[in-house]
């Protein structure tokens, strides 16, 4: 960051430039919104695209790696195996007065009520299971009670035979996936860092039992790489090791890569170091043989360990957007610029393309232009405002490049290109247009 830099200070700019810009609407807004779910708008789903896009080729372009597009019905079995109809639950108190609702562990119980001031009017904790579930099929009958899934890592576990086998895998490997899962959260909240409906990128690595350590250690420096690969700030990022407390009882090691979110430190991934316990449990409720076939080891047969990589790709969005949003001469009314410094490759729009004014001989040349690059890349043809609050508006929604065409380009044949970070100009030829790019953007 520069000296007359300053960051995101609050969640409620990021929200608002957000639902102005086109990034993230209220879901359901029209209504009255419902609670904690959002809807990603034209410039949001190009954003969470280029993400998904850069994990999907960080984990999947690999020789030892395989993905997967799992539904998210699937049998109720998996979830008891998996433990989730009897654990995955989260301790609920109620206010008496306000009815405000409160997850036990993150509140002070012996506090008045954080809503209504009410003293001692908390309900006794009871445990509240966190699955969303629904009918499948006409007839409402208990056996016909399905679960939204609430991880995408258990359409992994249940597949594991059938990637190996019709891939013909061998120890170590992993398999990817990308989807949404759904969580009835007690307290969602601070715009889509915790919300009901969500999407994990999430990746199991199998290995031979005894490995686990090595493999554990790997994946967490390759998975923070990532994210400073994504331009997110190394001052930003933190290991957060689970202790003997915080660890799952099948677990035997785990840690958290947290974000310095506006809201303080935060969860943006989990490296857990899952022992054999998913596959085992699977075999014990399917009975199916869950067992590895080692041929390299006479053909030994064990259950191998897994190493899982699980990121929120909404959660890693919003660490993004907070990283990226810079307000340069706060305070100073003339110069104070929002701009949001994302990566170019992760940026929604890569080039804004515009005509400095309403003029059919300017706007001839600026649509070919446009139509050239939009081939290659997302681009913003904008006529609308003055030239300056052109580029203001395409900085705040992070486009690395303008491409500015006056009227001397109709006599020397050349357009200006300003940069977003520096706001340099150049003057490029308009027949190296598509080479500029094609040098800085792929
Ligand atoms: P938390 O402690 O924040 O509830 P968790 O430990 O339950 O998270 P995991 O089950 O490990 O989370 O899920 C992996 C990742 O999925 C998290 O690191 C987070 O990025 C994302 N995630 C989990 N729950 C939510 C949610 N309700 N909304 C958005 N993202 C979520």
């Amino acid at each position: 960051m520069s000296a007359n830099e300053e960051n995101l200070m609050n969640m409620s700019d990021l929200t608002s430039l957000c639902k102005r810009r086109g990034f993230i609407f209220q879901s359901s807004e029209i209504y009255g919104g419902l609670g904690s779910c959002w809807d990603y708008g034209p410039l949001g789903i190009e954003l969470k695209n280029n993400l998904k896009e850069t994990w999907w080729k960080a984990m999947t372009y690999r020789e030892d790696v395989e993905g997967v597009d799992a539904a998210i019905l699937m049998h109720p079995l998996v979830w008891k195996a998996s433990g989730h109809i009897d654990n995955f639950s989260d301790p609920l108190v109620d206010c008496k007065q306000c009815k405000s609702r409160f997850r036990a562990d993150q509140i002070d119980l012996s506090k008045p009520c954080p809503d209504c001031g009410a003293e001692g009017s908390f309900t006794e904790p009871r445990e509240f299971n966190l699955m969303f579930s629904t009918q499948m099929g006409a007839v409402t009958t208990d056996s016909s009670t399905v679960y939204l899934r609430p991880e995408t890592a258990q359409g992994i576990f249940v597949n594991f035979h059938n990637v190996q086998s019709t891939m013909r895998k061998k120890l170590p490997f992993g398999i990817a996936q990308i989807g949404k899962a759904f969580r009835n959260e007690i307290t969602p909240g601070n715009f889509i860092f915790r919300t009901r409906e969500f999407e994990q990128m999430e990746m199991q690595y199998f290995v031979r039992p005894g490995e686990q350590k090595d493999f554990y250690e790997k994946w967490r420096e390759i998975r923070y790489q990532w994210h400073l690969d994504n331009g997110l700030r190394k001052e930003k990022l933190r290991f957060h090791p689970h202790g003997e407390g915080e660890l799952a009882h099948y677990a035997d090691a785990a840690l958290d890569i947290e974000y310095e979110f506006p809201i303080g430190w935060g969860e943006m991934e989990g490296i857990h170091s899952r022992t054999d316990f998913d596959l085992k449990q699977h075999q014990e409720y399917s009975k199916k043989n869950q067992a590895y076939v080692d041929q390299t080891r006479n053909n030994e047969k064990y259950i191998p360990y897994v190493i899982e990589t699980s990121v929120g790709c909404d959660r890693c969005l919003l660490a993004i957007l907070c990283d990226a949003y810079r307000v340069e001469n706060p305070g100073d009314k003339e110069n104070q610029r929002v701009v949001l410094k994302i990566k170019p490759s992760l940026a929604p729009i890569k080039v804004g393309v515009l005509p400095l004014m309403k003029k059919p001989e300017l706007e001839s040349v600026a649509k070919k232009i446009f139509d050239g690059l939009n081939k290659k890349y997302k681009c913003e043809y904008d006529l609308s405002g003055s030239i300056g609050k052109r580029y203001r508006r395409q900085d705040e929604i992070g486009t690395p490049y303008c491409v500015t065409i006056d009227y001397d380009s109709l006599d020397d044949k050349a357009v200006t290109i300003r940069d977003r970070d520096t706001m340099t100009q150049e003057r490029v030829s308009i027949d190296q247009v598509e080479k500029y790019f094609s040098d800085r953007l792929n």
